[in-house]
């Protein structure tokens, strides 16, 4: 049984062994505290662990509305070649930017000091194809597969959202996400039924405090205002290049209507390629020919395309964003890594639905790395020469983070910590049992590590996550508004959940 209400694991330590025959529980919490300050009996933890731990819980509150503040002597990776990486190193931010990145950097008393001491600091990661709005549906469909989300999701479930549910489903998404170091996500909430609906979808998301591509998508039903609302949109939530918001758009893959409203608008595009499902080739080379291809277009999963297609991809510079275990689970074919890799693409990495699996990173990043090389292992064993090189942890890392800000066209402010760029940062721990000693960051990173190690999250500068919790976020609340939409939809839709499976 488990009950998310159970007291921290600390204090469940402290009273779950049993007492001792003939002993009180007073004299045996206090033979415990002897054990563990290290007195007459032997102590796991040396006297410089006892140090560090110490230093670690001075700086308890989070560094909130402080224009300085310094990351202190954390394992530093930039993804910044021209930066490069550092065993050690402090991160000064600076009204929300990335200041400066040096061995050691002295600061006066205005600046908030962070101590980062056993923590690796990097980027945050950028997810790029997410429907938040399924928040809600967490799990519906753990076991299915696409005509299964098709018949559950898309038909039944989304046209019974009001925009109260939207919002409710955005916002945990996007808490979610920063609990999993997101800072970054490109939401394709394919909900949009009213205009009221894509406002929920903003609020939403800026509510959560994320920095969100909205990438305004169609709805269900004769009000759906899509795709000409976007132009609304843009006028009325996008005022500058300035906020954590910016907008595209999902345009069908054949409605010329979407990708011309698109560019009129400035706006970059985004939109699932299925090549197993449909004509996805065909459509995708005459795309090239109208010269509608460009780096301004996000194309998701790519599966079951020609090699013709993906030569067009590649010529024209098209982002691709791979939702490999989504992919992999829901039947759209083999994800297309190595043909990717293989034109020289980058490609960035995304969750998808919640309905089927895990929005975080680290879950994205395994499954690409172990599948790509599982591919070329297996081809190594049959005897195959002069083969592509096996994908690396900093390729991945890289995937999970420079090549999603690319995707989501935000590389000018985020993607790597450069100074000058947005101070979009996570402090993952590697002084857990499970990651300790610390031999290989970004090997850490890729495939030790899980969403417990992010110890703290910074979007624009401004603390989101503090030493293991959401800053600022009334969980109860949130707990509260989100099952209450989830009744609700579950209700009007008519839609049965079994919560023990
Ligand atoms: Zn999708």
């Amino acid at each position: 049984m488990y009950n998310q209400f159970q007291p921290p694991p600390t204090l469940r330590e402290n009273t779950a062994p049993p007492m001792p025959p003939g002993t009180s529980r007073r004299t045996f919490l206090q033979a415990g505290a002897g054990l563990l300050a290290g007195g007459a009996t032997a102590s796991f933890l040396p006297a410089s662990g006892r140090a560090q731990e110490a230093s670690a819980s001075q700086d308890s509150a989070p560094p909130r509305g402080r224009r300085r503040i310094l990351l202190r002597g954390g394992v530093v990776l930039t993804l910044d070649p021209q930066v490069g990486d550092f065993p050690r190193a402090d991160v000064l931010i600076e009204d929300g930017l990335i200041r400066a990145i040096q061995p050691t950097i002295a600061v006066g008393p205005e600046t908030a000091v962070v101590d980062a001491t056993n923590m690796i600091v990097l980027p945050g990661f950028v997810d790029t194809h997410h429907h938040g709005y399924q928040g809600l549906l967490r799990n519906v469909l753990p076991n299915g597969i696409l005509a299964d989300y098709f018949r559950d999701i898309v038909n039944t479930l989304t046209p019974a959202y009001q925009p109260d549910d939207v919002y409710a489903g955005i916002l945990v998404s996007a808490l979610g996400a920063i609990e999993s170091g997101i800072t970054t996500v490109v939401d394709l909430s394919q909900v949009c039924h009213t205009p009221a609906h894509a406002d929920a979808c903003i609020r939403g998301l800026q509510d959560a405090g994320i920095r969100a591509v909205y990438a305004y998508s169609r709805g269900a039903g004769p009000a759906s205002p899509h795709p000409h609302d976007l132009g609304r949109l843009k006028q009325q939530f996008v005022a500058s290049d300035q906020g954590l918001l910016t907008l595209a758009l999902q345009a069908g893959i054949t409605n010329t209507d979407d990708w011309r409203l698109a560019r009129e608008l400035g706006v970059p595009i985004v939109e699932h390629v299925v090549g197993t499902a449909g004509p996805a080739n065909e459509v995708i080379l005459a795309l090239a020919r109208a010269g509608q291809l460009g780096p301004d277009v996000e194309f998701i999963h790519c599966t079951g395309l020609s090699a013709d297609a993906w030569r067009a991809i590649a010529d024209h510079g098209v982002h691709v964003s791979l939702a490999v275990p989504i992919e992999m689970q829901m039947r759209h074919g083999m994800p297309p890594i190595q043909q990717a890799l293989d034109l020289g693409i980058r490609p960035s990495l995304s969750s998808d639905v919640d309905t089927n699996m895990a929005q975080d990173p680290f879950t994205l990043m395994r499954a690409t790395f172990t599948l790509q090389r599982l591919l070329l292992n297996e081809r190594a064993l049959r005897g195959e020469e002069n083969l592509p090189p096996l994908l690396t942890v900093r390729d991945v890392l890289g995937m999970a983070i420079r090549e999603g800000a690319r995707a989501a066209h935000l590389d000018h402010k985020v993607g790597s910590l450069t100074p000058g760029k947005a101070a979009d940062i996570v402090l993952l721990r590697a002084d857990r049992l499970n990651v300790w000693p610390l031999n290989n960051a970004p090997g850490a990173v890729v495939t030790l590590m899980d969403t417990s190690h992010v110890d703290t999250v910074f979007i624009a500068g401004v603390v989101r996550k503090w030493r293991g919790r959401l800053v600022d976020v009334d969980e109860a609340h949130v707990r509260h508004l989100v099952g209450a939409a989830r009744d609700a939809v579950m209700q009007r839709a008519g839609y049965q959940t079994n919560v023990v499976g």
